[in-house]
């Protein structure tokens, strides 16, 4: 049995995890640090899939955190927390690819 967990970022530069999504998934995956200002996008990478059974799918604000998934290109991505994963593996709900998620810091205009 696995837990899903909605994503939460942690900023690169401040370490602070106060951080939203300003923008939306039509446009880019910009995060924002409230308490530095630092911009960052999330990446995915593939590492596999996942066979289990899913819990309840928690429901998300569109302020929180989130990352396109590597493979299907949707957003509903979230935490994936039990004993058949390994920690700091992320779910894609629609196609059910596991994923890294890394924050890239995003260029100074
Ligand atoms: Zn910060
Ligand atoms: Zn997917």
């Amino acid at each position: 049995m696995i837990a899903l967990a909605p994503l939460s970022f942690t900023c690169p530069k401040c370490g602070s995890t106060d951080v939203f999504y300003s923008c939306s998934p039509s446009c880019c995956f910009n995060h924002v640090c409230s308490r530095c200002y630092a911009t960052f996008e999330p990446q995915t990478s593939r590492v596999g899939e996942f066979t289990g059974e899913l819990g309840p799918i928690p429901e998300v604000d569109t302020t929180c955190p989130t990352a396109p998934c590597a493979r299907c290109g949707e957003y509903r991505l979230f935490a994936v927390a039990g004993d058949s994963v390994p920690p700091d593996r992320v779910l894609c709900v629609s196609c059910r690819a596991l994923l890294t998620l890394e924050l890239i810091e995003a260029k100074g205009d």
